[in-house]
C-alpha cells in the first residue's frame, strides 16, 4: 500500500477527518461516502504560498475535483480557475470573476467558445483551427476573445506520470507553429493573454520539475521574442505529484519554490512584466479526500479472503488501478474504526461491481475486519467521483460532504 497522507498517518482508533468522526459522518450521510477536508485544502494552498515566490499565481485545475462546495471554498484561496469544458466553465464562473478563469482543452465546440467569449474568460487556444473559430465566434458576438496560446512544448517533464510534451499531441500548438497563431490572433482582434505550457503531470521528482519550469520559462521568452509581443501571463503548467503508492516520496515543493525564485530572477527581459502562474489539480486536493465504503460481505475463496464493499471503481476508478496506470498498485487504505492497528490478515478489498477490475486493495494487510466495518480509501480528493464511470452497473450515486 502507499503511504497514508500526513493528516492520517499517526491516527489511532477511530478515523477522524478534520476532527469529525468518520463513522458519524457515514451514519449521517450513508455509505459509500466521499469526505473532503477543506482545512486540509487550505493548508495545502498555504504551503504552496509559503514555498513559492510571491509573484507566482496559483490556479486550480478544477477537473481534479469540481464538487461545488469544495470549489466555492477554493475560489477565494487561488488566483485563477482552469477549466476544460463548458460545464466546468459554468461552475467556475459561479465562484470566480471571468477574468480569473481560463479554458483549455481540445475540441472546444463553438457554443463553448461563445460562452467563454461572452463571459470574458480566457481561451487557451489549442490549434490554428480553434484560433480561427474563436475569432469568427467573437466577430459574430461583437466581443474580442481573450486568448492565450497553449503550446505543445518541445520538452517533456522527466519522471512525470503522464507525459504531455515533446511529442505529437492533441494538446496545444506545436512550439514551432505557435508564433504564427499568436500573430493571427492579434491581427484578428483578439485580446492577447499569453502562453499556457503544460509539460506533464504527477511528478514527485523536484529536480525534474525545476528543470522543466526553467525550460518552460525559456521557451515562453523565445516565443515572445519571435512574436514581438510580451505575454501578459505565462502559465507554466503544474505537474506537482502526490505519493499514491509504496515507495513514493512526497514532492519537495520548498525546493521547487527556491529554484523557481532563482529562475524568475534570471528571466529574459521580454517576460519582465509578465504574470507567471502554476496550475495545480491533484496536489491541492487529493490528500484532503477520503472515500468510505462499508464491508457487505466477507468470504474466502481457495484460501484468499475477500472483503466485498458497497463501493468500488464506479466511484473511485483510480484506486482500482484503471485510470492511467500501467501496473495496478494499491492506494493507501485502512479500516476506519481501527486506525494504527497492526495488520493481522492479508485480504483483497473488492468492490460490488460484477467485473474483476473492481479491486480497491489487492492482498493488503489489514486488522481483522468484519461485515459492517468501514474501509477508508485515502487520496480520494482528486480524480474520484467525477473521474469514475458512475453509471456502470446502475448503483446509486454516493454522497459527498465537506468538513473542516
Ligand atoms: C488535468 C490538468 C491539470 C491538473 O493536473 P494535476 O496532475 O491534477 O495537477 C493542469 N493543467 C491542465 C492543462 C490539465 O489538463
Amino acid at each position: 500500500m502507499g503511504p497514508l497522507p500526513p493528516a492520517f498517518a499517526r491516527q489511532q482508533g477511530a478515523l477522524t477527518i478534520a476532527g469529525e468522526d468518520a463513522a458519524a459522518l457515514v451514519a449521517a450521510h450513508g455509505s459509500p461516502l466521499f469526505v473532503y477536508d477543506l482545512a486540509g485544502v487550505a493548508a495545502q494552498v498555504a504551503r504552496f504560498r509559503a514555498a513559492m515566490p510571491v509573484a507566482i499565481g496559483l490556479h486550480y485545475a478544477i477537473k481534479a475535483n469540481p464538487y461545488a462546495p469544495l470549489l466555492a471554498a477554493m475560489a477565494p484561496l487561488v488566483d485563477g480557475l482552469d477549466v476544460a469544458s463548458g460545464g466546468e466553465l459554468e461552475r467556475a464562473l459561479a465562484v470566480k470573476p471571468a477574468g480569473a478563469v481560463s479554458f483549455a482543452g481540445p475540441g472546444k465546440r463553438d457554443d463553448e467558445l461563445a460562452a467563454a467569449i461572452a463571459a470574458g474568460a480566457t481561451l487557451n487556444i489549442e490549434s490554428a483551427g480553434e484560433a480561427r473559430r474563436a475569432l469568427a465566434v467573437g466577430e459574430r458576438l461583437g466581443i474580442a476573445p481573450r486568448a492565450a496560446v497553449r503550446v505543445n512544448p518541445d520538452l517533456e517533464l522527466r519522471g512525470s506520470g503522464m507525459k504531455m510534451g515533446g511529442r505529437a499531441s492533441p494538446f496545444g500548438i506545436d512550439a514551432e507553429e505557435a508564433v504564427a497563431v499568436v500573430r493571427a490572433l492579434i491581427a484578428g482582434g483578439a485580446t492577447w493573454r499569453g502562453f499556457h505550457i503544460f509539460a506533464g503531470s504527477q511528478a514527485l521528482d523536484a529536480g525534474a520539475l525545476i528543470e522543466t519550469q526553467a525550460a518552460t520559462l525559456a521557451l515562453a521568452a523565445r516565443l515572445a521574442d519571435a512574436a514581438g509581443v510580451a505575454p501578459p501571463l505565462v502559465n507554466l503548467g503544474g505537474g506537482f505529484g502526490v505519493p499514491y503508492f509504496a515507495g513514493d516520496v512526497a514532492l519537495d515543493v520548498e525546493r521547487v519554490g527556491a529554484a523557481l525564485t532563482e529562475s524568475l530572477e534570471r528571466r529574459a527581459d521580454v517576460l519582465a512584466d509578465s504574470g507567471i502562474a502554476l496550475e495545480l489539480g491533484r496536489w491541492l486536493v487529493a490528500e484532503a479526500g477520503v472515500y468510505l465504503t462499508r464491508v457487505v460481505d466477507r468470504k474466502v475463496s481457495r484460501g484468499e479472503t475477500f472483503l466485498v464493499v458497497d463501493g468500488g471503481l464506479h466511484h473511485q476508478l483510480a484506486a482500482s488501478g484503471n485510470f492511467g496506470t500501467v501496473v495496478r498498485r494499491n492506494y493507501p487504505l485502512a479500516v476506519a474504526g481501527r486506525m494504527g492497528a497492526v495488520g493481522e490478515e492479508e485480504v483483497s478489498v473488492v468492490g460490488c461491481l460484477c467485473t474483476p477490475l473492481d479491486r480497491l486493495g489487492d492482498r493488503v494487510l489489514l486488522p481483522r475486519t468484519a461485515e459492517g466495518d468501514e474501509i477508508a480509501v485515502f487520496l480520494a480528493g482528486a480524480y474520484g467521483l467525477t473521474a469514475s464511470p458512475s453509471a456502470f452497473l446502475g448503483h446509486p450515486a454516493p454522497a459527498e460532504v465537506v468538513v473542516g
